[in-house]
């Protein structure tokens, strides 16, 4: 009998290509998702990938009534991953209560409805963000962790939080939160990928897009940081490895193998690369040339970011394999794909 999965926002960017994961290592799938940043279509992707139709069901996390129910009449899960929710920073820091009411008030609603149907196995979906600007490089899971500047970073953080008092307080629970650096790329299979609404915030997602035609260039927000070339460093790493690594933390809370009930990991390479360094790669990789402009920094960054994957890859025995090649050709790949579609 395949175990059964419940993952929340499994269609947006990092739970599709999670989806797709889960189902090649034999479980099976039910997606919940709003479908508020995230296509339906998504899920005939992920059967043509992978042959099977995971479960969709479409539902808002604020509606706790509406989790009560689905789980009544959906039995057996053994295990939440949680995606769902909103990440847009800027849009955060102009909402900062639309921001927790759906990141905290989704997630504590998931919660009390899997305590109240027993389904002790979480695996949440973190960021480095928590870090802030880290006091030391890399950054481990034993860095402190510092106030994020924005209302999307501190819900991360509150989030953490929630779920590590809950495990406090209820041996039964398990939860690993998983902290991603910088996801990008896209599936090789070219079906699956980012699809930002308006204008990206992020860099590999605005450098294709420039790219393609759809923005004029490409701010580079700063180069008179402490780095090789001034421009910020940054840990990129494939999100098809990414999804790969939520399949081991569910392994490691299936078989009980955890130390502590709650565990945190991060989710990098180990490897910085600065803004320069991506577009210089991007125009390699690709033969195309972008249009770009450095401009000034933008409130909030800081210099570098990059992990210390080492818990990782001991407690997980998992490690990023894909290089930035690979990541930024698959992008690219996928945003020439996007384009032609819509
Ligand atoms: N960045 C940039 N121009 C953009 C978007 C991002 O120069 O249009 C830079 C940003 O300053 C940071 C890096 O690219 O140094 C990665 O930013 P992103 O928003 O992708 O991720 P973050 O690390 O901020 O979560």
């Amino acid at each position: 009998m395949k175990k059964k999965i419940l993952v929340t926002g499994g269609c947006g960017y990092i739970g599709s290509h999670t989806v797709v994961s889960l189902i090649e290592n034999n479980f099976e799938v039910t997606i919940i998702d709003d479908l508020s940043n995230s296509q339906e279509d998504v899920i005939d992707s992920i059967k043509e990938i992978t042959g099977i139709k995971p479960n969709f069901l479409k539902c808002d996390l604020k509606n706790k009534d509406h989790i009560d129910n689905i789980l009544k009449y959906h039995k057996g899960f053994e295990a939440i991953i949680h995606f769902a929710a909103h990440k847009a920073v800027g849009e955060s820091v102009q909402n900062p209560l639309m921001y927790y009411q759906n990141n905290l008030t989704g997630l504590i609603n998931l919660l009390v409805c899997a305590q109240k149907y027993n389904i002790n196995n979480l695996i949440f979906s973190s960021s480095a963000t928590v870090y802030g600007n880290p006091e030391s490089l890399p950054i481990s899971e034993k860095n402190k962790t510092q106030r994020p500047s924005s209302p999307y970073g501190n819900s991360k953080k509150v989030a953490e939080e929630i779920i590590e008092d809950l495990a406090t307080a209820s041996k039964d629970f398990s939860a690993i939160s998983l902290r991603y650096f910088n996801p990008i790329g896209a599936h090789k299979s070219g079906l699956i990928g980012e699809l930002p609404t308006g204008i990206p915030n992020n860099l590999m997602p605005y450098i294709t897009q420039t790219a393609i035609g759809l923005r004029e260039k490409l701010m580079v927000f700063g180069n008179d940081y402490p780095t090789k070339d001034g421009t910020p460093i940054r840990d990129y790493i494939h999100v098809e490895d990414l999804a790969d690594a939520h399949v081991k933390a569910l392994s490691r809370l299936l078989n009980k193998s955890q130390e502590t009930n709650f565990e945190i990991m991060n989710l990098g390479t180990g490897n910085g690369f600065s803004v320069l360094e991506v577009i210089k790669t991007f125009e390699e990789v690709t033969q195309q040339k972008l249009n770009y402009e450095i401009t000034q920094r933008r409130s909030g960054d800081v210099p570098k970011l990059y992990a210390d994957a080492k818990l990782a890859e001991e407690k997980l025995n998992w490690k990023a394999e894909r290089t930035l090649n690979e990541m930024i050709k698959s992008s690219w790949i996928w945003e020439q794909k996007v384009r032609k579609q819509l």
